[in-house]
């Protein structure tokens, strides 16, 4: 006990940052705090705990770190406490490491893209701790050594994480045929099984599909597309794509792919999760699924949430993406949704394409955003101007992800993994070459002022900003 008020010492510290601000609770952190071990399980009732707002200004805190984990989490100051090393975070906000269940990395087979060393680099500036990525590489993530190698080249690479967890194909060769050799893959390392890119056609082989995974342990995450309402136009049909004249993509070809998935897992009481949602259609299915109780989760992606058809009213293929943007009430409905929890999480959906594929006319242009630089600040800006609230975006980004498909979470309780980084939620930067780390600057963002910049992110305690990959 400390004598008087005298501070209390502790020892052994790795780290220790200093007056950061939090806007969480901590006393609600520390009931959903985990078990000692890699992967905290965090129970479904207490999703949304850890950012309860107690102080809506903040309070300043201390963290302290040892062996990579985190020891506590307390007052500034109230502990006389002295690390190997120690950080000043005066002026900084705090916030645990994000993870993105949605990214494409394009190795191997599309490397001048984007490769895992490079992507790893783009998660760690942008303030990613785990990421999920797709498996329409080529060759396609259908076998155990595709996996292995994506693992290796993560390993190389980033050896102190970012953490890489990849999804394995759902199809071989994402063809809509033929099951992947899914327990092989699982075996490897693959956290879940899409066929993303690709709509699955056949609702008997998704029905398998998904009767194998539950018995895995997994969960299939679904692309919402059907495939004979929606060419890969990339554009919303509506006011926008009649006035270019381009062949629109319906809402109803993502909403009635929903619907079958969700029918599909009321049906076998199996898990199901649906990708990039974009539109209100989309949410009411899913919101009435949920007071059914079936086992859907959903995400969507900052694009949807921050910007509209309209930016694609200049032939811009910068704003090309699949699903479409959206008319301004599929955003509002979308921000509801986030907000109350019928849209679980945040995901990137990261497409990275080179210059010269998008500097094309716009019926030939690939589909894509490059999202891992711009994430964190675009969705910070919904919360700062309260369309969003704090412990929304926090679920979104870190509780609900992470608890979906079995991922490294830290909640800042003792002994969760210390993953978190400082945040200068004022800095303005220019989005483009200089400051995006990803190898590909497709973001019709590109040239905008944004504000809020990753100054510090540390993983497992070590700093993942001041160490560059090691690898190629
Ligand atoms: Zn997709």
């Amino acid at each position: 006990m400390p004598e008087n008020n005298k501070p209390q010492q502790v020892k052994k510290l790795d780290l220790a940052v200093k007056s950061a601000l939090w806007l969480g609770s901590l006393k609600s952190q520390a009931k959903a705090g985990s078990q000692k071990g890699s992967q905290p399980k965090i129970q479904r009732g207490q999703l949304g705990q850890l950012g309860m707002i107690k102080h809506p200004k903040g309070q300043l805190v201390d963290v302290l770190v040892a062996k990579g984990r985190i020891v506590s989490v307390v007052p500034a100051g109230s502990l006389d406490v002295q690390a190997a090393k120690e950080v000043d975070a005066r002026g900084l906000l705090l916030l645990p490491s994000l993870t993105d269940v949605h990214t494409h990395l394009r190795e191997p087979g599309q490397e001048y893209k984007e490769d895992i060393a490079s992507g790893l680099g783009a998660a760690a500036q942008g303030g990613f701790s785990n990421l999920m990525c797709m498996a329409n590489t080529r060759p396609v993530n259908d076998t155990a050594s595709v996996t292995e190698f994506m693992l290796e080249q993560a390993r190389k690479s980033w050896p102190h994480g970012p953490r890489l967890f990849p999804i394995g194909a759902l199809t071989k060769g994402l063809h809509g045929q033929e099951l992947a050799s899914m327990s092989d893959l699982k075996d490897a390392g693959c956290r879940a099984f899409s066929n993303d890119g690709r709509p699955v056609e056949s609702t008997e082989l998704l029905r398998r599909a998904m009767e194998y995974c539950q018995d895995l342990g997994r969960v299939v995450i679904d692309h919402c597309e059907d495939p004979w309402l929606a060419p890969a136009a990339g554009v919303n049909e509506g006011a926008v794509s009649s006035r270019l004249g381009l062949a629109g993509q319906p809402d109803i070809a993502e909403a009635i792919q929903a619907a079958r998935d969700v029918l599909l897992a009321e049906y076998l009481g199996a898990p199901i999760h649906l990708a990039h949602i974009s539109c209100e259609k989309s949410v009411a299915v899913i919101r009435a699924a949920k007071a059914r109780g079936v086992d859907v989760t959903a995400e969507t992606c900052p694009h949807y949430l921050t910007l509209t058809e309209d930016e694609v009213a200049g032939y811009s293929a910068q704003a090309k993406v699949n699903p479409p943007l959206r008319p301004r009430a599929d955003v509002e409905a979308l921000l509801d949704a986030l907000s109350d929890g019928t849209i679980d999480m945040l995901a990137t959906d990261h497409a990275p394409h080179a210059a010269h594929e998008k500097e094309v006319e716009f019926d030939a242009a690939p589909c894509g955003i490059s999202g891992l630089d711009t994430a964190l600040s675009t969705t910070w800006e919904l919360v700062r101007a309260g369309k969003l609230p704090f412990d929304a975006f926090l679920r979104a980004w870190t509780t609900a992800p992470c608890q979906r498909f079995g991922l490294p979470l830290n909640s800042f309780a003792p002994g969760d993994p210390a993953d978190f980084l400082l945040f200068d939620q004022d800095a303005p930067w220019v989005v483009g070459p200089q400051t995006m780390k990803s190898k590909s600057k497709n973001t019709p963002l590109l040239g905008r002022t944004l504000r809020g910049r990753v100054v510090a992110h540390f993983l497992a305690g070590k700093s993942v900003l001041d160490i560059e990959p090691t690898g190629a």
